[in-house]
């Protein structure tokens, strides 16, 4: 048995990183500023997306999307249950119906077929989620919502670096990403909202400060006069400088950490591929570049004799940490009781919900460590 504890994600810091967070915390500015203008530059360039605003998570973003939208009362909003329970809330807390659309039962991802179903003279927005690093179909759900006034936007906070199709997630249509710890790149908390629309990109940009159309930083550089006043009532949204520079070091090592992830990928690829009691999720060639975000398990429960908890519990016991993305956001209390029509609704979704698990993957791993992962599996379901 593994002697220290394996956690399922670590972010990978480095001695350069730490020095440029040190040098913005001397410099006698430390909120949104000059980094951070650089951050949203190279993500833009990085995506090859139009316009990039820097935020402190991507439920921020969210948050913002829905209020430029105008997202309320008598709305719809399609979007997976499977997914990270900030959406929902969100969409919940602006008065608007979420409409949770199932998932493919190998790939977690929803797909136009499936949200067509869901469409009504309500639908206002379309959220689908890249899971786990890999992409959604979307020219199939652009075109389904074709010439309807229904906006969509991609929750890309598992994609930062995938590739649809050859494309960056983030190069067409609207996308939000996330740099919380444990994805792929990290400011410690942290989301970037990118976007091919001008407008929105502008609007984005003023609700994350107060709606004062400026930044702290562009006053500074602006002078104080004229002053700025709300144009709309905004929110306090913004990155730091100190998270910037974070961002930019660790955005210019995000293709090196997508690599390391890859190898450790196909190692239990390879290695689970001969466990019948584990079921790896499948991925549909659209995904020209996987980011390989986490890697997901379903545990098959009749084979295995035992629940996934149980499953996650034992590795815990043999110093193997897991996580779990995710538990159906309609299984969850609050939404049991106040939707209660939907449970048995999404098969798909419930059958993954009772039986996934994230192993340990992230860039500092080592291949000994995904044998340790596996040996520890093949020891719990022996
Ligand atoms: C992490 C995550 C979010 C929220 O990101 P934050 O930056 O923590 O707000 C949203 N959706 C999905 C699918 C996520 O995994």
């Amino acid at each position: 048995m593994r002697k220290e504890f394996l956690p399922f994600s670590r972010p990978s810091i480095s001695e350069n990183e730490i020095a440029a967070v040190g040098e913005v915390l001397r410099s006698g500015w430390i909120t949104t500023g000059a980094r951070t203008a650089e951050f949203e530059q190279a993500f833009s360039d990085y995506c090859g997306c139009q316009g990039a605003v820097a935020l402190s998570s991507a439920t921020a973003g969210m948050h913002l999307l829905l209020t430029a939208l105008g997202i309320g009362p008598g709305d719809e909003v399609i979007t997976p249950s499977m997914t990270w329970v900030s959406t929902v809330n969100l969409i919940v807390r602006t008065g608007a119906t979420p409409v949770f659309v199932d998932v493919n039962r190998d790939s977690l991802m929803t797909d136009a077929d499936r949200i067509r179903e869901c469409v009504s003279q309500n639908t206002r927005l379309i959220i689908p989620v890249h899971f786990a690093g890999a992409a959604v179909d979307m020219e199939p759900i652009n075109e389904l919502v074709g010439e309807r006034n229904i906006d969509v936007v991609e929750d890309a906070a598992h994609a930062a670096g995938t590739k649809y199709n050859g494309r960056k997630i983030g190069n067409r249509g609207t996308a939000i990403f996330s740099f919380h710890p444990i994805k792929n790149l990290t400011t410690g908390e942290g989301g970037m909202f990118c976007s091919d629309n001008d407008e929105l990109l502008q609007n984005i940009r003023s609700l994350k400060f107060h709606g004062l159309g400026v930044d702290a930083h562009d006053r500074n550089q602006q002078g104080r006069t004229p002053q700025a006043e709300v144009l709309e009532p905004g929110f306090k949204y913004n990155l730091t400088d100190m998270a910037a520079a974070l961002g930019l070091g660790q955005l210019a090592r995000l293709d090196d950490f997508i690599g390391k992830r890859t190898l450790l990928a196909e190692r239990y690829q390879q290695q689970l591929a001969e466990i019948d009691e584990i079921l790896p999720l499948t991925t549909s060639p659209c995904t020209s570049r996987h980011a390989w975000h986490l890697y997901i398990i379903r545990l098959d429960t009749d084979r295995a004799g035992m629940d996934r908890d149980t499953f996650m519990d034992e590795l815990k016991k043999r110093n193997i940490g897991t996580g779990l993305h995710f538990r159906a956001v309609h299984e969850q209390r609050y939404y049991r009781e106040t939707m209660p029509q939907v449970m048995g609704t999404l098969p798909n979704t419930e059958w993954n919900s009772a039986r996934i698990c994230s192993l340990p993957l992230f860039p500092d791993m080592t291949r000994d460590d995904v044998d340790d992962v596996v040996a520890a599996v093949k020891e719990v379901l022996s």
